[in-house]
């Protein structure tokens, strides 16, 4: 019989509410603690900017039990992802596991010598101690704000204007009127430069450091769901560890996944015309295709051409009296700052002599199948990857960690099968695939077949793949066919 353990759920976003629903499901105490006053993480109504949606299409942005309504667009506004959260939490009764306005302030071992972990928790001012069996990592990738500040900023806010973080965008009303300046190039910066035009800022400059691949919604009159998402496309990007078979079919094919990937490129300059707004990038798409590809803001194009957004490549060298001094010697008028340049990666209350164990000299994390590292046993991550399909990818790793805590993988791993995984993973992505480095190596775009493969066969699913292999090869992971396959898996319960 499984033991029944107490175990933490830390945070109540996409990946907290997979964690809660898996350890609960198995008949684990679980307590959940989420330091806002609401579930939702990243999708939380006070956190979002305005105009934000989904970018992944709807049928790909779910749990496997509950389709988004029908009536929510393709690509769901940030609002809708948010009341979706609520009814998936509802429909699994998860409320009743939570403590909201509960923030976590560190976590060490145990000191009774028990395995598992002592959490310091912090509510309404009160501050104690509580000791779990298990703890479960869900505070993403999005909790710790990346703040940097350039030259001159004291000065330049004295005179009334100001200098915001990308995620205290949230009041459209704040930039009319205003020369605007928005500082990175990723989606979230270009969508608050387009929401910036699109609400009566008097000038909008994205000033962004290098160009990349985006991917449009629909490319080429294709929605990118059945372009990039496909097990076909993703076996052309040089996965770890390929099979003798693998390789040589790699090989055999190269000439055609070459051609495939510059027509791609071509497709895409077309359509955006990046010639000619200077933004092809130098790395081939197949080589940079990674979980920072960002998908292209309706409006941001549109915007370039009608001179209501200017990009500008370079960075911030400093700020003067009411204007912004750039990297490449240009000044641009600004009354508002606003540094779209993302989040501190970490797990900032984990004990030092823990977060030692887990991030490597080059900020790479040691983590087997994205969830666990050896050293640190007793617990796991949920969600800590970024993806291109994050709430399948952290149902995924909820299924199969809770499996992992109770023993009950088909391939349980020894600490050495998971430190020689992680230093082959590791070696891959130095080596051979740079850009799965990004996010300290938690990207698992665009080889989610292959992760989830592998989390299938170490829960010991019966079923793993869709029985039309046409359909397994050219369609997307549909969350449908991914809780047949969960299903399919041994199923046990802890008591
Ligand atoms: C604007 C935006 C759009 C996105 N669009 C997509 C998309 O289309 N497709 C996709 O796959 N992904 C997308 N993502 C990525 C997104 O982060 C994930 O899809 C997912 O929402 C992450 O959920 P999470 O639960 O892992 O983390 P989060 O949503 O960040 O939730 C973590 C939670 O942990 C809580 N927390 C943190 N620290 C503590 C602590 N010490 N104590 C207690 N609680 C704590 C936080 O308050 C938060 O609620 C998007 C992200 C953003 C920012």
């Amino acid at each position: 019989m499984t033991k029944r353990k107490n175990v933490a759920v830390i945070g109540g976003g996409v990946s907290g509410l997979a964690a809660a629903k898996a350890f609960d499901e198995r008949g684990h105490r679980v307590f959940g603690f989420e330091r806002s006053h609401d579930f939702g993480g990243v999708w939380e109504l006070s956190r979002s900017y305005p105009g934000v949606q989904t970018q992944s299409p709807k049928d790909l942005y779910r749990y496997t039990d509950l389709a988004m309504p029908d009536e929510y667009p393709e690509w769901p506004k940030g609002p809708q992802v948010h009341a979706y959260l609520h009814a998936y939490a509802d429909k699994h009764k998860l409320a009743r596991l939570f403590q909201l306005n509960t923030n976590i302030q560190s976590m060490d071992r145990r000191n009774d010598g028990l395995p598992g972990w002592t959490l310091t928790l912090e509510a309404a001012g009160k501050t104690w101690t509580q000791d779990f069996d298990f703890v479960a990592v869900c505070t993403g990738q999005f909790s710790d704000k990346n703040i940097i500040t350039h030259p001159g900023q004291d000065a330049f806010q004295a005179t009334g204007r100001d200098v915001i973080h990308s995620s205290e965008y949230t009041d459209p009303t704040t930039v009319t009127g205003k020369n605007v300046v928005v500082l990175g190039g990723s989606k979230s910066a270009t969508d608050i430069a387009v929401n910036a035009a699109a609400n009566g800022a008097k000038s909008v400059t994205l000033v962004y450091r290098e160009p990349v691949w985006r991917v449009p919604y629909v490319a080429g009159g294709i929605n990118f769901k059945r372009l990039l998402y496909m097990r076909a496309q993703e076996q052309q990007f040089n996965g770890w560890s390929p099979s003798p078979l693998g390789k040589a079919l790699f090989t055999a094919f190269k000439p055609l996944i070459w051609a495939n990937f510059r027509g791609l490129e071509t497709l895409l300059k077309l359509q955006l015309g990046l010639k000619k707004w200077d933004m092809v990038p130098d790395t081939p798409i197949e080589k940079d295709a990674s979980c920072s590809l960002p998908i292209v803001t309706p409006g941001l194009f549109e915007g370039f051409k009608d001179g209501s957004i200017k990009p500008v490549r370079g960075s911030f060298e400093r700020y003067e009296e009411d204007q912004i001094v750039l990297t490449n010697g240009e000044k641009v008028p600004c009354d508002l700052s606003i540094l779209a340049v993302g989040w501190k990666l970490g797990v900032p209350y984990l004990a030092q002599e823990y977060q030692d164990k887990l991030i490597e000299h080059d900020g790479q994390y040691r983590v087997y199948r994205l969830a666990v590292n050896p050293d640190m046993p007793d617990m796991g991550f949920v969600g800590f990857n970024s993806s291109f399909c994050t709430i399948l990818s952290a149902e995924m790793i909820a299924n199969w960690l809770v499996r992992y805590a109770d023993g009950k993988l088909a391939n349980q791993p020894s600490d050495a099968d998971m430190n020689r995984n992680i230093e082959e993973m590791l070696d891959w992505r130095r080596k051979e695939r740079p850009a799965a480095k990004v996010y300290g190596g938690l990207c698992s775009a665009p080889f989610h077949f292959r992760h989830f493969d592998e989390l299938l066969s170490d829960m010991g699913a019966g079923k793993t793949k869709r029985s039309n292999p046409i359909a397994e090869q050219f369609s997307y992971p549909d969350a449908e066919s991914y809780g047949e396959f969960l299903a399919s898996a041994p199923q046990y319960t802890a008591g």
